[in-house]
């Protein structure tokens, strides 16, 4: 069995479709599973829609509206005149929808957003699958929300590997051409659940352990794993091949490229994963695997945006020590907050947090109860995985930007402030 997985980029109008049906056709694909996201931006827009609802604004139906059309626009291009059965089909995803918007009694916002932004996924995998058939790449449509099991952390779900495991090999048998999706699963209570934005990277590796693929193709719209994010940064390096624990750390610290979960459920099973353009399949990539190659000389820079630099400090000067750091941990994952670094000495403690769930308030609240807290909000953390004497010489003109920093024999780590924006990294770069 292979595993490709299409990200939103690639699958972002009719075209791309098109594009994706050739390389399909072009592999072995008599036992494949191809894994997609939503179609381009589409999660973003049913995000959008699930705030109007939830805010009770009467526009949350134009914004269904918009996004059916835009899903309506493609199968009319890709079907031409041969589009009403998938229209109805379509249809009748759009009335499911509309009608859980409108019995829908629930009121806890992580659980209505899984529940309506999953079917992004759905939307897509339905129509890239019936697309395959129709031009005679026979496919089965299998929905991952009956295979992926998982609890009720809604947004940001965890997977039962062990569970999950029987239903695919149950759901997926035999030779075929399978179509699922990335990102959603469900849970015992059979709400669907979503894995976390750019989940589908994880969902493929799932998708790929329990059913002992040989390997996970993620196609995407850039060369592979780079040193830098392109859009910043026009001197790009690809590392070709690098092993399962690099990734994992580039993954890690921000590497927006490959979802940091998708690692582990590869490596236990030692399945290589490739990262290739779909704009130009031919080309290498890079390789993922479980060979240590080095990569020590190639610096690699990644920022993570919109972060929250906590510093907590006892109140009466005494240590933050094992029974404190224990009691702030039980807040920050009482209040779900993300820990992404943490630096602490005799008397303070500082942590850099993804405030996803948005409760910071709450948080801070009870922090306050028992320790000094500031605050900065808005801060960026940049990450130098690799540095070198070169990347030490452009920091220091960061200077007064740097709120905090960390480094260890691989890596530098640089918190910082506000003021430091989107431009200033292409300052950075271009020295
Ligand atoms: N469609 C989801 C997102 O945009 C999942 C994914 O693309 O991997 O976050
Ligand atoms: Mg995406």
């Amino acid at each position: 069995m292979k595993v490709f997985k299409f990200g939103g980029a690639s699958i972002k109008d009719y075209k791309s479709i098109i594009r994706l049906s050739r390389i399909i056709r072009k592999e072995n694909h008599d036992r494949m599973i191809i894994i997609v996201s939503a179609m381009g931006k589409t999660t973003n827009s049913i995000e959008k829609l699930v705030l109007s609802y939830l805010n009770s604004s009467k526009d949350f139906k134009d914004k269904l509206e918009l996004i059916k059309n835009f899903h309506l626009d493609i199968i009319k291009n890709l079907f031409k005149k041969n589009n009403s059965s998938i229209t109805n089909i379509v249809q009748a995803v759009f009335d499911e929808i509309d009608k859980f918007l409108k019995t829908n009694k629930e009121t806890d916002y992580n659980l209505i957003y899984d529940q309506i932004v999953s079917y992004g996924e759905i939307l897509s995998s339905i129509i890239i699958s019936k697309y395959l058939n129709f031009i005679g790449l026979k496919s089965k449509w299998v929905d991952a929300r009956s295979c992926i099991v998982t609890d009720e952390y809604y947004r940001d779900a965890n997977v039962d590997l062990e569970r999950t495991s029987k239903s695919l090999k149950k759901n997926i048998r035999g030779k075929g051409l399978f179509v699922s999706q990335g990102f959603i699963g469900s849970n015992k209570k059979s709400y669907t659940t979503t894995l976390g934005r750019e989940g589908s990277d994880y969902s493929a590796a799932i998708f790929a352990h329990a059913l002992d693929a040989e390997s996970v193709t993620i196609w995407k719209d850039v060369r592979g794993v780079l040193n830098a994010d392109p859009r910043y940064f026009n001197k790009t390096k690809l590392l070709n091949k690098i092993s399962y624990e690099e990734a994992i750390e580039l993954a890690f610290y921000g590497a927006s490229v490959i979802h940091p979960k998708t690692l582990q459920p590869l490596k236990k099973k030692s399945i290589p994963l490739f990262v290739k353009s779909f704009l130009s399949p031919s080309r290498e990539g890079t390789l993922i695997s479980k060979k240590d190659y080095k990569v020590r000389n190639i610096p690699s820079h990644i920022v993570k945006w919109n972060r929250v630099l906590l510093k907590i400090s006892s109140k009466d000067f005494s240590f933050i020590v094992e029974k404190k750091i224990s009691l702030i941990f039980s807040m920050l994952s009482k209040y779900k907050m993300k820990v992404e670094l943490i630096q602490n000495s005799a008397i303070s403690f500082s942590v850099v947090l993804n405030n996803k769930y948005q409760r910071l308030d709450e948080l801070l609240k009870e922090l306050r109860e028992n320790f000094k807290v500031s605050v900065d909000k808005e801060v960026s953390l940049f990450t130098i995985r690799h540095f070198n004497r070169n990347s030490l010489k452009h920091i220091k003109k960061l200077n007064h930007n740097i709120l905090l920093e960390q480094r260890t024999y691989e890596t530098l780590q640089l918190v910082l402030s506000r003021n430091f924006k989107r431009e200033n990294l292409f300052e950075f770069f271009e020295q």
